[in-house]
Formats: structure tokens, sequence, C-alpha cells
């Protein structure tokens, strides 16, 4: 309907900004796994090397298999990030065509310098034929990253981390190199088809039904996000993130995460004084707070504090008034 079309033509500049980009946005009616296998199948041909230092870096890397990909994989140990050198030393071997990374590792905490990464992979001579796929999904919209002047292929956010938006829709941003690398690719499927999106975003539109009800509610984040400013919006993140990693110290905790890599939207704790989480839970509960447990093989190991979306300081004082009683 053409009311829905003048919405998707309100959203767009403003995510466009979000994504500091001039090319292709899209929006998808699925959450950001979605987002996964459209870059797996848009954007390799011949094998994909797969940066793995947490949980959801190796499910992004088991989803490019599964879309029948060639992949290999580089593991990092978790809580490290993913740095530039073994990266292109990989990459210069000339046996693949895209490399994907997760720019905020959810699971551990840490953000990886997806700049210096993006610049190092150019500068390789066989380098503009390398696709860089970024999962910035609890990442984009509070930790910087920026489509064009990082020289990404595929920059993908789902909307409910830092956008703090219900579930239900992601969104990516794909280079004018990673459509003209679609064409080329075989067998993209439908629903993920990075050509028919584009086609469809350009009239305003998708291909299959919108998810309207949440386009709704994006458009009026996204003008929350734009009265707040994007630069506002980082430097709220990082004394969030400050202010989280002072507090883990302060009782006496480590953090996760390698010194420097620190996420902006979130802190994994390293439960060196073995408290019971699950207790502590059930405790911040009774106050209407929730924290999480560690994920996957970090349950009980770790646990996770989200300082990211609408969250304010304020909030996260009086998490950590509850979180101090408790310890007490
Ligand atoms: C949550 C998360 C995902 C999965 O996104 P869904 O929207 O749940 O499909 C992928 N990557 C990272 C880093 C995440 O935090």
């Amino acid at each position: 309907m053409p009311e829905c079309i003048d919405l998707v033509g309100q959203i767009k500049p403003k995510l466009s900004q979000v994504f500091f980009t001039e090319q292709t946005v899209l929006i998808s009616a699925s959450s950001g796994t979605g987002l996964w296998e459209a870059a797996a199948r848009n954007c390799v041909n011949k094998k994909v090397l797969t940066c793995v230092n947490g949980a959801f870096a190796e499910r992004f890397s088991d989803v490019a298999e599964m879309n029948g990909k060639a992949i290999e994989v580089l593991d990092v140990p978790w809580g490290q990030p993913i740095l530039p050198e073994p990266v292109v030393e990989r990459l210069a071997t000339g046996e693949f065509d895209a490399v994907s990374i997760v720019h905020n590792e959810t699971s551990t905490g840490v953000t990886s310098p997806i700049r210096e990464i993006a610049q190092a992979i150019r500068a390789l001579p066989n380098g503009n034929d390398i696709m860089i796929l970024v999962d910035s999904v609890s990442g984009l919209a509070g930790a910087r990253i920026e489509m064009d002047a990082w020289d990404l292929d595929v920059l993908l956010a789902s909307s409910q981390k830092a956008f703090a938006l219900p579930p239900g829709i992601s969104f990516c941003a794909v280079s004018d190199r990673a459509m003209a690398k679609a064409k080329t690719v075989p067998a993209r499927g439908y629903y993920f088809d990075f050509i028919s999106l584009a086609k469809s975003m350009a009239k305003n539109q998708t291909p299959a039904t919108p998810a309207v009800s949440l386009l709704f509610a994006l458009d009026r984040q996204l003008d929350d996000m734009m009265a707040e400013g994007m630069e506002n919006r980082f430097t709220r993140h990082l004394a969030m993130r400050d202010r989280t990693l002072e507090w883990a110290r302060g009782q006496g905790f480590d953090i996760f995460a390698a010194p420097g890599y620190e996420s902006p939207t979130v802190t994994c704790i390293s439960n060196n004084r073995e408290i019971d989480i699950s207790a502590f839970n059930k405790f911040l509960r009774t106050k209407g707070m929730i924290i999480s447990n560690g994920y996957g093989d970090l349950k009980g190991k770790t646990f996770r504090i989200a300082h990211m979306g609408d969250t304010q300081m304020h909030e996260l004082e009086e998490l950590y008034a509850a979180m101090d009683e408790f310890l007490a």
C-alpha cells in the first residue's frame, strides 16, 4: 500500500545514517540470523575465511557451511579480538573470496578492530576481490562502525540489540562491490537474494510481505536516534562501558575481554569470585532487573551485563546498587 511505501521511504535515509552509508540498505523480515544466510549465499563463490573468537562467530561460520560454501576457520581464543595480521596472512594465499567477522562478539564482550582489519585486507594485491562480511548484530547503533569509510561489503544488525526494538526484523548495508559480486554467484536462493531485495528497496518495497508493525517501531526509534545524534550515542555507550568495568573491578571481578577490546555495548565478567549466578539473577529479578549468565561453554564461568540501546547511566547505577547489595 502507498502508506507502507511512504513509511519505508521515511526510514531509508535515517537507517543509512546509522550505517554511515550511501550504498544499498536492506530491511529483512527475519532476525539477524537470516542475514548471515544472505551474506554467505550472495557473496561467496570460492571459499570464505570464517574468523571465530566466540559463540556467534562460530555460528556464522556454521551457517556459511550449511549454505554449501567452502569454509576455513581462523580460530582465535575466546576473549581475544580478531586482529589484522592472521587474517591477511590467510587471505593472501588467494584461496578466498570472502571473510566473515563478528564486530562485537556478544558471548565474550569483545569488539574486534574492523576498520584496521578491512584496511589491511584492501592493501593486499587481491584485496578488492575479497568480500568483507561483518556481523555487528549487537554493535551497530551503539559501538562505532562505518560501512563506507571502512570499506566493508556486508554489514548486518538485528532490531533487538543496540537498536532497542522488539525482535523480528534485521538490517544490512551492501556495498556496490557486493551487489556486483552477487550477480556472479549462482543459487542465491529467493528470500535473501540481494539483487531482488535491492530492486524492490529502490522502490521502497520488499519482494515479500514486510513486517509492517516493526517498521513503524523502527521509524520512531530512528527519529529518537537522530535526535540524540550518533556521536552522542557512541559516547553514552562508552561511558556505560567504562562504568561497568569500574564496577566489576571494584567488586574484585576480572574482565573476560582482552584489555583494550572491551565492548561498548556488553561486558562479559569472569566469575572468579565463584558466585552463584542463578541465585544472583533470582535476587535481581525481585527488583525487576536481570543480567545474563555466560553463553554456552562460558555458563557459570562468566556473566554479562548489557549496556546498550536505550539504557541510561542512572539505570545502570540502580543495577550496581542492587548487585552490591547481593554481593555484600
Ligand atoms: C544475537 C546475535 C546474533 C543472532 O541474531 P538473531 O537476531 O538472534 O538472529 C548474531 N550475532 C551476534 C553477535 C548476536 O549478538
